[in-house]
């Protein structure tokens, strides 16, 4: 049960247990003029619904002067509610705070009283930011709450710089609160504050991460896969169940769309006229005419890839343009400069590396020469494809798409 006090008498009848919030801050100055409302009221729709549904609680979540404050119930499991605050797009940052008097003094007594184990604490500081109503500036609040605490007998020195604990007190809405702990949040826009686009995942580390970091600027993401069954193996469109599952514990719904290119590729692979070396260019054109019909569906208005620049045979200048020629929609491809150790270090912050590098059966793997084309170009490709029957092999390769809902 939440307490609910009279700041006057709030010391005497609330000093054994003060009432806890959590306070969530934005990044304030990434959100501009009319946009902030618009965010705001988004990430504060995501938090409640996110907390009501994890932890089975009706959740009040107000939003005051740049942050957004929510009241916990005695004794919550704050570490369960941090994970699930630290997955929420749009938050820069998050605390457990104690809620305090407005009285400096009183507040520094009340700071004193509520220290976390101080072991391994050598220096302090304590950090404030205070709404412009309160009669003293922070630096002001920042110093007179050291001196009581030194006073009081904290016993360790003050350090500005990176100090081994840090007091974190906020003022605002006459009211005043205080943490010792400071969460990093998830950064990026609040969930869905983006249109939607399509990403094309695949088992790799690169696609996960991709459409993670177009989710995490608030794009409402759906997925689309391509297997080779029975070349490639179940355990192949499993792993992508999985890493679909870990992206949309992220707080988003999602639709997977499993779309068979086997036919496809057979059919490339026996064409005569179409030299080996061709076909990887040639199947990416397809995913993409494939993408774009199920772009079409669930009106997404982009699509999303992990490419990274040549990093891969198809990722030359020449085949990027030769492969992109075939799409009308943008294509997203936030990856394009990352090195491969920076990717593998978000897939790992994510969840979704112990997936991707497990060994699999690569889709585009199937039938392809050893030594693809480097430098196809448009023209020829599309000269090529005149010995296929492209939208006969695209219906039929829709009429075997699964979806599945998560
Ligand atoms: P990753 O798939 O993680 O990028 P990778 O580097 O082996 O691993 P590439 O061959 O580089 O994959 O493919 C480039 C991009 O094409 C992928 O990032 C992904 O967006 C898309 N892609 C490749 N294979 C598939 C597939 N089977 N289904 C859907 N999209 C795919
Ligand atoms: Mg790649």
């Amino acid at each position: 049960m939440v307490l609910v006090c009279n700041f006057n008498i709030f010391s005497q009848f609330c000093q054994m247990s003060l009432a806890k919030y959590l306070i969530v801050h934005y990044h304030e100055l990434g959100l501009k003029g009319n946009n902030k409302d618009f965010f705001v009221k988004k990430l504060v729709k995501t938090l409640r619904d996110r907390l009501n549904s994890e932890f089975s609680l009706t959740h009040s979540v107000k939003h005051s002067i740049g942050r957004i404050y929510i009241p916990l119930e005695e004794g919550v499991d704050e570490e369960a509610y941090a994970r699930v605050v630290g997955r929420i797009f749009g938050i820069r940052y998050f605390g457990f705070y104690f809620a305090g008097d407005l009285d400096v003094e009183k507040l520094g007594a009340q700071i004193f009283e509520n220290l976390p184990d101080l072991d391994a604490v050598a220096t302090f500081r304590v950090k404030c930011k205070r709404s412009q109503l309160y009669p003293l500036n922070s630096s002001q609040v920042e110093r007179e709450l050291g001196a009581i605490l030194l006073r009081t007998g904290i016993d360790k020195k003050v350090k500005m710089e990176a100090a081994d604990l840090v007091v974190q007190v906020e003022i605002f809405n006459e009211m005043a609160f205080f943490s010792f702990k400071r969460y990093e949040g998830a950064g990026g826009l609040p969930v869905a504050s983006g249109g939607r686009l399509l990403s094309l995942i695949s088992t790799g580390i690169d696609s996960p991460v991709a459409s993670y970091l177009m989710m995490r600027r608030g794009a409402k993401v759906y997925f689309v896969h391509f297997h080779s069954y029975p070349y490639t193996d179940e355990v192949e469109v499993e792993n992508v169940k999985k890493l679909v599952k870990i992206l949309c514990d992220f707080g988003v719904s999602a639709k997977l769309y499993l779309i068979p290119l086997t036919k496809i590729q057979e059919t490339i692979a026996k064409t005569l006229e179409i030299p080996a070396k061709y076909r990887v260019v040639l199947y990416r054109r397809m995913m993409i005419r494939l993408s774009e019909m199920v772009a079409r569906k669930v009106k997404a208005k982009g699509l999303i890839t992990g490419d990274s620049f040549g990093q891969v045979a198809s990722q030359t200048t020449e085949n990027m343009y030769a492969i992109r020629e075939a799409a009308s929609l943008p294509i997203y491809s936030p990856l394009i400069a990352f090195d491969k150790e920076d990717v593998v270090n978000v897939a790992e912050k994510i969840g979704t590396f112990e997936i991707s590098r497990l060994p699999c059966k690569d889709t585009c793997a199937m039938f392809s020469p050893k030594h693809p084309v480097l430098d196809a170009n448009p023209y020829d490709v599309r000269e090529l494809e005149k010995f296929l029957d492209i939208d006969g092999l695209l219906v039929e390769a829709y009429e075997g798409v699964e979806i599945l809902d998560f």
